[in-house]
């Protein structure tokens, strides 16, 4: 159906903000709010109105402009139900893991995806199939383990990798050329890798984004989403461990690369 508008913006050093705008209804929401100015800009130079602010989680690269967008644009937050004290009193209504809420017509599911931060949310539009992942999914990566561990993230990446696989995944931070560089020591014969690590470089060579990518992507990839590969598995001496194990390795090793 593709029924909503998606303007990705740069602000900080490396995070993406999003806005998503359904023409018909005129609504506009705001994924995070991580710089109240950046945020503002993409709205005044786009023509629109912010509606609502959806809020992954706590940190404060996505949330130290919450409280300013918010008193400037009136707009309706939605976030986490558990979070911590400076977010929760900003966050007009909270969803646990399998809440729903009506986006201009369509239906938005809330994911819970604990692992990079207890609080982790992300927003999947049903109908467009787009997912606001986060800090939870980037390209070729995962968040790092902040307050979860690695089966709790390895639970959470599971949530993500059963939905359709054309789903656009638009995650929070442009990591892909340091992720890749990553993948390839973990998953070298895999020649899809190879490919997609060369077209993500030529892309930052020409300061072009490479988020967001499909799902389809990621799954054929990203290693955190391949626990269960066999050339995986082979090059770490796995090969019968279980996926949360492999996944909790894979995870181990990104953190020392
Ligand atoms: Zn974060
Ligand atoms: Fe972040």
């Amino acid at each position: 159906m593709g029924r909503c508008r998606y303007l990705q913006f740069p602000y900080l050093s490396d995070n993406y903000g999003v806005l998503v705008h359904d023409e018909q209804t005129g609504k506009t929401a705001a994924i995070d709010a991580g710089d109240d100015a950046a945020y503002l800009a993409a709205l005044s130079e786009a023509g629109l109105t912010l509606d609502e602010i959806w809020i992954t989680h706590h940190h404060w690269d996505h949330t130290d402009g919450l409280a300013a967008l918010k008193q400037a644009t009136g707009a309706l937050v939605r976030g986490p139900a558990e979070t911590k004290d400076y977010i929760a009193e900003h966050i007009d209504v909270g969803y646990q893991d399998g809440g729903s809420f009506d986006f201009a017509g369509q239906t938005v599911s809330v994911i819970a995806t604990p692992g990079h931060t207890l609080d982790m949310v992300n927003f999947f539009l049903t109908a467009d199939k787009v997912l606001f992942s986060g800090d939870s999914l980037f390209v070729l990566g995962c968040g790092r383990l902040f307050e979860g561990d690695g089966p709790m993230m390895w639970e959470s990446l599971q949530k993500l990798r059963a939905l359709p696989p054309e789903t656009v995944i638009y995650g929070s931070h442009e990591y892909s050329l340091a992720n890749a560089k990553f993948a390839l020591s973990v998953d070298p014969q895999n020649e899809a890798l190879v490919i997609r690590a060369a077209e993500i470089e030529a892309k930052r060579a020409k300061d072009e984004p490479t988020v967001p990518s499909l799902l389809s992507e990621e799954l054929a990839t990203n290693p955190f989403l391949r626990p269960d590969d066999v050339g995986i598995r082979q090059h770490l001496g796995m090969r019968d461990a279980t996926d949360t194990a492999v996944f909790t390795q894979i995870r181990a090793l990104k953190d020392s690369f």
